[in-house]
């Protein structure tokens, strides 16, 4: 993974499967059924990525032939939350590998003229302070659905938190930053810039429309 001065609370990665399967994300001919796959498979890479740094405990193991010593993920339980809907998209590939995790929703469409996050569905288990969240959204653009979503997880109690994005706008990389110093963002891009609709260039276009199909 890398990190760059100039975003302090970034982490892109490079995984050359990633990338690949980044680069055939944007392309315009890709299908829905495909669009789909990649976002799931790449979700399940940076999932392998963004548990790097959970905590071991040791756990010895009988093997058929003598006991030994062994390891278990340790620490805080862990809760993926997508923001509807795009984020949704993430979440299977995710959870193939953290497979006990739990799954809370946050509900935010971006309203096309002010371009702010309007919100409608927040759900998430009871022991937020308990856990370590994983807020998902492929696109962090403006960084106002992020900031928002982050925001209502903290009011809810929540003290550990990443957002794992695909695709990062440097705007809203700051504007996340500038509001939520405290939590890492992930994204397997950092593109150049928003254009005056809020899409992410080059980006890929809209996430959501592209796995559902709703273009
Ligand atoms: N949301 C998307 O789906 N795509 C963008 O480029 C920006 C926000």
């Amino acid at each position: 993974m890398d990190t760059t001065p100039e975003f302090p609370t970034l982490s892109i990665v490079r995984h050359p499967l990633v990338q690949h399967k980044i680069t055939l994300l944007r392309d315009r001919r890709t299908p829905t059924k495909i669009f789909k796959e990649l976002v799931d498979e790449i979700a399940m890479l940076m999932a392998y990525e963004v548990t790097s740094t959970l905590p071991l405990a040791p756990s010895p193991v009988e093997t058929p032939l003598e006991r030994t010593s062994g390891w278990q993920v340790s620490g805080k339980k862990l809760t993926l939350v997508p923001i509807l809907r795009a984020g949704l998209g993430m979440v299977e590939g995710m959870l193939r590998l953290v497979p006990g995790a739990r799954v809370g929703h946050i509900g935010l469409y971006r309203d096309h003229s002010t371009l702010e996050p309007v919100d409608y569905y927040f759900k998430v288990p009871g022991d937020a302070a308990e856990r370590d969240f994983f807020v998902l959204d492929p696109m962090l653009a403006t960084g106002g659905s992020a900031v928002s979503a982050v925001s209502s997880l903290k009011r809810a109690g929540a003290e550990r938190i990443s957002f794992i994005s695909l695709v990062a706008a440097p705007e809203g990389v700051r504007r996340f930053a500038a509001t939520h110093p405290d939590v890492p963002v992930y994204c397997a891009a950092l593109d150049r810039e928003l254009n005056d609709q809020g899409y992410i260039l080059p980006g890929l276009g809209d996430a959501g429309d592209r796995l559902f199909g709703t273009r």
